[in-house]
C-alpha cells in the first residue's frame, strides 16, 4: 500500500483541555509521521473555508464559532493508507458513540467536541494540506 497524506487539527476543545500533548504521543505511538504541525487560532474566514461542505448543514454556525473559540493545532500527516488510518483511530464523528480505544472516546464530549479532525479521502486531504501547508503542496 502507498504512502500517503491526511490532515489532522486537534480542536480548541481538546487543545483547551491540555490533551494536545497525549494526542500527539498517539499519533506517533501509531506510526504516523508529523511532517508538519503549528498552532494557531483559526479566524472566522479560515474556518468557514475549510468546513465549506457543511455551509448549508444546521450546525454550520456553531461549527464555526466552536472552531475559533480557541487555539488549534493543525498538522499533515503520512503512513500507509493514512486518511482511513487516521479516521480509525479517531473513531466515529459523534464522541458518544465512540469506543473507549479511539481519540474520540478519549477526548471528545459530543458530536460537536469531538477533539480531533481528520480527512475524509486523499483528495480532500490535498486540499485541506494545501490551506494550512501550502509549501508541502
Ligand atoms: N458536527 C456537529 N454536529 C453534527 C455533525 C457534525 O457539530 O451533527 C461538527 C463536528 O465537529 C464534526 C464536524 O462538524 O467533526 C464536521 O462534520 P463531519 O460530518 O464532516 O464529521 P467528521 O468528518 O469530522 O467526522
Ligand atoms: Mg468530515
Amino acid at each position: 500500500m502507498a504512502i500517503e497524506r491526511t490532515f489532522a487539527i486537534i480542536k480548541p476543545d481538546a487543545v483547551s483541555a491540555g490533551n494536545s500533548e497525549n494526542i500527539i504521543k498517539i499519533i506517533k505511538d501509531h506510526g504516523f509521521d508529523i511532517e508538519d504541525m503549528k498552532a494557531l487560532q483559526l479566524t472566522q474566514e479560515q474556518a468557514k473555508r475549510f468546513y465549506d461542505v457543511h455551509k448549508k448543514r444546521p450546525f454550520f454556525g456553531e461549527l464555526v464559532e466552536f472552531m475559533t473559540s480557541g487555539p488549534v493545532v493543525v498538522m499533515a500527516l503520512s503512513k500507509e493508507n493514512a486518511v482511513q488510518e487516521w479516521r480509525d483511530l479517531m473513531g466515529p464523528t459523534d464522541s458518544t458513540q465512540a469506543p473507549a480505544n479511539t481519540i474520540r472516546g478519549q477526548f471528545g464530549t459530543d458530536v460537536g467536541e469531538n477533539a480531533t479532525h481528520g480527512s475524509d479521502s486523499i483528495e480532500n486531504a490535498k486540499i485541506e494540506i494545501a490551506q494550512f501547508f501550502p509549501e508541502l503542496a
